[in-house]
C-alpha cells in the first residue's frame, strides 16, 4: 500500500517515527511495510525527501473505512490509524463496545447521559445522523442523549503540575521527541501550566506529534516533554511531576507572605525574626502586616529581593531555596541594621514548602551564624510540611464542537448551541460534565480524570477524537429540530454496538 523509493529514500526515520501503527521497520538503510499499515499517508506527509507514495488500492479481504476524511484501507486482522476500526473477517467493527455508565453512577442527576460516546464511533461526513440517538424514560421524562466520537482539530489539553521548581519562562516553547507541542502558560497559584495543542500547531508541521501528545495525556500515558531553555518533564495525569530527573512531592502552602498570614502567631513565639523564601513573594515576619498584627516589631533585617509592600518583596525564580537563586540560607539576607537589631536575634529561613529550615543568630558585628533548629522550630517545621498538598500533574482537554458533533444531532446547528448555553441541552464527555467557555461555540473544558478511562484517540487529519454526549428531553430535542427519526431505544443501541454495562 505504501511504496518506497530507495534511491531518494536518506533513511532519516522519521517516517518510523511518526507512522500511527508502528507499521514501518528502517533496517540496513531500507524502509519496509508490515501488512499492518493502513495506508493512512502519515509517512508520506512527514517525509522531508517525498521519498513515500501511498496507494489506496482494493485489495482482497481489505475493506476502506469512511469513517473520517483519512479513509484507511483496512486489512483483514488489521486496524485503521486510529486503532478505533478494526477488520474482523472482512467486516470493520468499532473494537470498543459501547459505553452505558450506569446513572446511579453519577454523582450529580443533571450531567447523566443514558449511553456514553466511548465506543460509539463516528459518522462522516457531518450530515449523517450520529452514531447513535437514543431515548428513555428517567423519573417520567423522555429523555434523549445524542452520542459521537468526534473529531475536534480545535482542541487542546491543559497541563497543571503542582510544582515549586522553575520549569522555564512563560511563553517558552515546550517539545516532545524535539517537536514543537505547545508552550508554558500563565502560573497559577503554586501550580505552573502547560497549553498543549490547539488548531495551529494541529494543522501545523508538527500537527502528529500535538495530536498523539495531547491523546496520550488524556488517557493518562506518561509522556516526555522539554522546556526551551528549561527543565525535562516527565509527567503523567494523576502522578507526581518529575522535573530534570527530581520528583516533586509537595505543593507550596502559598507565597512567602501568604505563609506568615496563616503562621505569624505561632512564629513569633519561636524567634524575633522569619524569613519564608518563595519564587514569587518573599515573607518578612516582623515588617508583614501579619507579624505586626500579633505585636512584632521591625526587626532590622532586609531580604533578598525587590520590595513589593511591607514585609513583601518579590522573589527571583531559580533552583534554590523556595525556588529562588538562594544557594544557601545566609543568602536570603540582603542587610543587618543594628541600629535596630541586636545581637542574638534568631532568623528562620525557611521556604513555603517547608522542606529545609536554618535558625541563624545575629552577631555583635551584625554578621550571622547558624545555630542548631530548637525543638519549638523543628515542630513548626512540621507543621508547615503537612499543610502543604501532595504534588501531582491534572489535565484540562479543551474542545470546540463545530461540525461533525453538532450536524449529527440537528439540522438547525444554532439552535443546539444556544440550548447547550441555556442549559436546556447538556454536554458531557465521556461522562464526565463540562464546563462550557461563555460567547460563542460550544467551547468546553473537561477534567480528563473524570472521563471514562482510555476515551481518546487521534485520527491523522490529525484531529483528536472526544466522546461528546448531549442529552435532554425529548420535548427540547424537537424544538432544536433534532434528528428524532433515528432514535432508538438504549437497549437497542446496546445491542448494536455489542454494549454490556460497564463500571468505572
Ligand atoms: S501509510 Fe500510514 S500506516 Fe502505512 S506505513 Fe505510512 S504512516 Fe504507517
Ligand atoms: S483514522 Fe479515520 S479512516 Fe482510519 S480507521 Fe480511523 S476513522 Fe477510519
Amino acid at each position: 500500500m505504501i511504496q518506497v523509493d530507495q534511491e531518494t529514500c536518506r533513511a532519516c526515520g522519521l517516517c518510523v517515527q511518526e507512522c500511527p501503527l508502528g507499521a514501518l521497520t528502517l533496517e540496513a538503510k531500507k524502509i519496509t511495510a508490515s501488512p499492518a499499515c493502513s495506508s493512512c499517508g502519515v509517512c508520506s506527509k512527514v517525509c522531508p525527501h517525498e521519498a513515500i507514495t501511498v496507494y489506496k488500492e482494493a485489495e482482497p479481504g481489505a475493506v476502506q473505512c469512511f469513517s473520517c476524511p483519512v479513509q484507511c484501507l483496512v486489512r483483514e486482522g488489521y486496524s485503521g490509524a486510529c486503532k478505533r476500526y478494526a477488520n474482523k473477517k472482512g467486516v470493520l467493527v468499532r473494537n470498543r463496545r459501547l459505553v452505558e455508565k450506569p446513572l446511579a453512577d453519577y454523582s450529580s442527576p443533571g450531567y447523566r447521559p443514558l449511553i456514553t460516546g466511548v465506543g460509539a464511533g463516528t459518522t462522516y461526513p457531518d450530515s449523517k445522523p450520529a452514531p447513535y440517538i437514543v431515548s428513555r424514560k428517567v423519573d417520567d421524562v423522555e429523555l434523549v442523549t445524542v452520542v459521537t466520537e468526534a473529531p475536534l482539530s480545535y482542541s487542546g489539553i491543559k497541563i497543571k503540575i503542582d510544582t515549586n521548581f522553575h520549569i522555564g519562562e512563560e511563553g517558552a516553547r515546550v517539545r516532545r521527541h524535539g517537536k514543537l507541542v505547545g508552550r508554558v502558560t500563565t502560573e497559577e497559584y503554586g501550580s505552573k501550566m502547560l497549553a498543549l495543542g490547539g488548531v495551529n500547531l494541529l494543522s501545523g508541521e508538527t500537527g502528529f506529534t500535538v495530536a498523539r501528545t495531547i491523546v496520550d495525556l488524556a488517557n493518562k500515558e506518561k509522556v516526555e516533554l522539554s522546556v526551551e531553555n528549561g527543565s525535562k518533564l516527565e509527567i503523567r495525569i494523576g502522578d507526581k511531576p518529575v522535573i530534570d530527573g527530581r520528583q516533586d512531592t509537595r505543593m507550596r502552602i502559598g507565597c512567602g507572605s501568604a505563609t506568615i498570614g496563616l503562621f505569624a502567631r505561632r512564629l513569633k513565639d519561636i524567634v524575633e525574626e522569619a524569613i519564608i523564601l518563595d519564587h514569587h513573594i518573599i515573607g518578612l515576619l516582623s515588617e508583614h502586616p501579619a507579624g505586626r498584627e500579633v505585636g512584632m516589631k521591625y526587626s532590622g533585617i532586609t531580604p533578598v529581593g525587590r520590595k513589593s509592600t511591607v514585609g513583601r518583596y518579590f522573589g527571583q525564580a531559580g533552583s534554590g531555596w523556595g525556588d529562588t537563586v538562594v544557594e544557601n540560607p545566609a543568602e536570603a539576607v540582603a542587610k543587618v541594621d543594628m541600629s535596630i537589631a541586636r545581637a542574638g536575634m534568631r532568623l528562620l529561613v525557611t521556604e513555603t514548602t517547608g522542606r529545609r529550615a536554618a535558625l541563624l543568630e545575629v552577631t555583635p558585628s551584625g554578621g550571622l551564624r547558624e545555630i542548631p533548629l530548637t525543638p519549638e522550630v523543628v515542630d513548626f517545621m512540621h507543621t508547615l510540611a503537612e499543610s502543604c498538598e501532595e504534588s501531582r500533574v491534572s489535565g484540562i482537554y479543551t474542545g470546540g464542537s463545530g461540525g461533525s458533533a453538532r450536524a449529527g444531532v440537528t439540522d438547525y446547528p444554532l439552535r443546539l448551541t444556544r440550548s447547550v448555553h441555556s442549559g436546556e441541552v447538556i454536554l458531557t464527555v465521556g461522562g464526565a460534565p463540562v464546563y462550557i467557555l461563555p460567547g460563542g461555540g460550544i467551547n468546553f473544558l473537561v477534567d480528563v480524570e473524570k472521563v471514562i478511562p482510555r476515551a481518546f484517540a487521534w485520527v491523522p487529519t490529525p484531529a483528536t477524537v472526544a466522546p461528546l454526549e448531549y442529552t435532554m428531553t425529548l420535548k427540547t430535542y424537537e424544538k432544536i429540530g433534532g434528528k428524532t427519526e433515528y432514535i432508538t431505544t438504549v437497549e437497542d443501541a446496546l445491542r448494536r454496538g455489542s454494549g454490556e454495562r460497564v463500571s468505572y
